[in-house]
């Protein structure tokens, strides 16, 4: 009964002194630390040494943690501009400018420019510009006769994962890709007019570069030869070449990619015939696709090799230790500061700690445990979170209640967050008690910024593993964006400089987000009620599904099939009478990947199954309601009604409340599919996944939605079974006693 006496400090108690300890002098101290030395995964094990050593010094239990991975480090790179006879005409420098303001930038371990993943290669070509290298850049380009094998090509960054630019490049027959960002992308077009180039002033160095990662990440993140595994010393390893380029590539700065550009004014296709969304912001080039006549020399040496990556993972023991409340953000950077990304998380994950070690000191322990992790890896796949939640599958499964990450904390001064609707009340909760350093709090700020939007997980940072092959509830969120500062990302000039003169000059922002994540770790540890809403996650799974029948809508509509389906499928008469008449001889089953709009049949075929799954839906929503009312209710009894143990009724509110908790703590599981989603079975979520082809950006419903685009009537059908057996799962969960 530990448990129901553990409150030796007060929930508000708790809260004021994580208010009152984080100081601004001491966050730009944790900065200045991680941002002075080069700490690109693998690198650096003093950085990891001194995390786990603040961790220890704070009160928490630590340890590091090493997994060996297969990643590459850059040896050599070159980009010429050929002309006749092969003269170089033009070579890239492929080097960022030293600036005397910056200290950074000359930094003699500075790391050259490259991408994680990228393929060795020595190819010469001719090259097209393809605009941001979406699915429908390329799909564009080969309806208008432009055909991109054996070609290079060069996209501007924009938002999708960029190893997914090079994973369609590939897929096309095309032999190299150069990536860069486009002046008219991050706002330095708006702010030059307004401001000087970085040092100057906080738009964007011409010079800059985007490192990063070409990993086809929304198949698998982690060790690309461990997938679904954890990459210890001696594991059988599998080819990683399903998961990583086989084409080399380069990022490259706009100033340095212009005179390629240039040489292809007035050369092929133009945003004229396009479409002006092909248009960047560069005034010197038209934005003419090419191809070039001249070719390109593009050379990419990498050394690849199996190397240890090392994670510092924290602990304080709680009353209840099989509700474990996760913190996480990664150390490493591509570059030698990378004060924005991930060291304004970093510094905000120490003085965290310190925050915590306070409240210790003042007798506090937690009533569930809390992890603290400092990641190694995550800027070539999620590395060093994804291998160590592969290796503990098993104990964070029955364990773990909860991932909050925090990777770019302050790159800007917009708040953004996004969860599992589990959380999104939490995060509310939280956001609306924080003062912002603007005025006001936060919450004001983000809902004239948002619209109260909080988004859906994609990928790109350490909550993948947890949200999408684990089924953990998770939680990603941060300031960034708003028009004091481009922000410098992947380069060297996210610097302490940086930072300190524009990104968070009075480091405010530091401090507000040390206040956000502490609240939100508080109170989903120190609430005898878990505080997830399972309300929330079930209306949401309704609008995801109504987005579904939209596009089941617009699908039919294309199919020249006069159904409609605004009423349901299954009302609709021309369905129920002359079809499933005519189907009555056809054995259904038997229809193995038929073409959705060629099969008037098809909507008969799928349309108990979307009854079905919308029958679920409605029980869910009948479940989450009750069993909301029935947790407010025990928990208005537990803390208002009983406050003080009172023997029996005190004890049989605290069984309820442990039943509860369970029902809360398996709910996001239920969504797990086993086999995982088609051609990527890493991926096991049922409702949330990487876009395929955004990789940042979340999809809902994924396998359901993958195979309506691909229409495949067959398998939309498993996948509404698949779902509608996951949705009732859950609503079983909460209606058990
Ligand atoms: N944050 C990293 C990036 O955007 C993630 C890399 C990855 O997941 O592959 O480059
Ligand atoms: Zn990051
Ligand atoms: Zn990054």
């Amino acid at each position: 009964l530990a448990r129901l006496r553990h409150f030796q400090i007060s929930l508000p108690d708790l809260e004021r002194t994580l208010f009152q300890v984080p100081e601004t002098a001491k966050v730009r101290e944790w900065s200045h630390y991680y941002t002075s030395g080069a700490h690109l995964a693998g690198t650096n094990y003093s950085q990891v040494q001194w995390t786990a050593d603040k961790f220890k010094e704070y009160g928490f239990q630590a340890e590091i943690v090493p997994y060996d991975t297969y990643l590459n480090y850059p040896r050599d790179h070159s980009l010429k501009l050929l002309g006749v006879n092969g003269i170089v005409r033009y070579e890239a420098p492929l080097k960022e400018d030293v600036l005397t303001q910056d200290p950074t930038t000359s930094d003699p371990n500075s790391i050259p420019t490259f991408h994680g993943y990228s393929a060795n290669g020595n190819v010469t070509a001719t090259y097209v510009y393809v605009n941001y290298g979406r699915q429908e850049d390329y799909d564009l380009l080969e309806e208008r006769g432009v055909d991109i094998a054996g070609k290079i090509v060069i996209a501007r960054y924009g938002g999708l994962f960029r190893g997914l630019i090079v994973k369609g490049a590939q897929e096309r027959g095309a032999v190299g890709a150069l990536m860069y960002t486009d002046p008219g992308d991050d706002g330095h077009v708006t702010l030059v007019n307004k401001y000087k180039a970085y040092p100057d002033g906080p738009a964007r160095n011409p010079s800059s570069v985007q490192r990063g990662s070409v990993q086809f990440l929304s198949t698998a993140p982690g060790d690309p030869t461990t997938p679904g595994w954890a990459s210890k010393a001696g594991v059988d390893r599998a080819d990683p070449h399903e998961r990583i380029p086989s084409i080399p590539s380069l990022p490259i700065s706009y100033r340095d990619v212009l005179p390629l550009l240039i040489e292809l004014n007035g050369m092929g296709l133009n945003p004229n015939d396009l479409g002006e969304s092909w248009r960047g912001g560069m005034r010197e080039y038209d934005y003419s696709i090419g191809p070039s006549t001249m070719d390109v020399n593009l050379y990419n040496d990498q050394e690849y090799k199996i190397t240890p990556i090392w994670n510092a993972i924290g602990r304080i023991d709680g009353v209840i230790k099989d509700e474990v409340v996760i913190l996480g953000n990664h150390r490493d950077a591509w570059i030698v500061g990378g004060a924005g990304d991930p060291n304004s998380g970093s510094a905000v994950l120490i003085e965290l700690a310190r925050a915590f070690g306070e409240l210790k000191a003042q007798g506090w322990k937690p009533l569930r445990s809390i992890v603290l992790a400092s990641w190694d890896g995550e800027e070539y796949g999620l590395l060093g979170s994804t291998e160590w939640a592969e290796d503990l599958a098993k104990y964070l499964d029955a364990n773990a209640l909860v991932y909050v990450n925090v990777d770019g904390a302050v790159t800007g001064s917009h708040f953004h967050a996004d969860a599992s609707p589990l959380l999104n009340t939490v995060v509310k909760d939280v956001i609306k008690r924080v003062s912002d350093p603007k005025g006001g709090y936060v919450y004001d700020h983000w809902l004239q910024e948002t619209k109260g939007r909080i988004g859906n997980l994609g990928s790109g940072s350490d909550y993948t593993v947890f949200q999408d092959h684990l089924g953990i509830p998770s939680i990603d969120f941060g300031f960034s964006g708003g028009d004091n500062a481009v922000y410098q990302y992947h380069s060297n000039y996210d610097s302490f400089h940086w930072m300190d003169k524009y990104g968070d000059p009075t480091w405010e922002y530091h401090v507000t987000m040390v206040k956000i994540w502490g609240l939100v770790a508080l109170q989903l540890s120190e609430i005898e009620v878990i505080s997830f809403d399972v309300g929330e996650y079930a209306h949401s799974l309704m609008s995801y599904f109504s987005n579904v029948k939209a596009k089941i809508s617009r699908i039919v509509g294309e199919s020249e099939l006069d159904v409609d389906i605004s009423g349901g499928f299954y009302d609709c008469p021309e369905v129920r009478g002359s079809l499933i008449r005519e189907c009555k001889y056809i054995d259904v089953t038997a229809i193995d990947d038929v073409d959705l709009p060629d099969l008037k049949l098809g909507w008969w075929y799928i349309s108990s199954s979307l009854r079905n799954c919308s029958d679920a839906l409605d029980k869910l929503l009948d479940a989450a309601s009750s069993f909301d009312a029935k947790s407010s209710s025990i928990k208005k009894q537990y803390f208002t009604d009983y406050p003080w143990f009172k023997g029996y009724k005190k004890l049989r509110l605290y069984f309820q409340i442990q039943e509860l908790n369970s029902q809360y703590k398996q709910f996001e599981r239920m969504f797990l599919y086993e086999s995982g989603l088609d051609d990527r079975e890493w991926y096991r979520h049922v409702i949330f996944a990487p876009g395929i082809w955004t990789g940042y950006a979340g999809a809902t419903f994924p396998g359901l939605n993958e195979a309506l685009d691909a229409r495949n009537i067959t398998n939309t059908k498993r996948w509404l079974d698949i779902i509608t057996e996951r949705i009732s799962q859950a609503a079983d969960l909460l209606s058990e006693k």
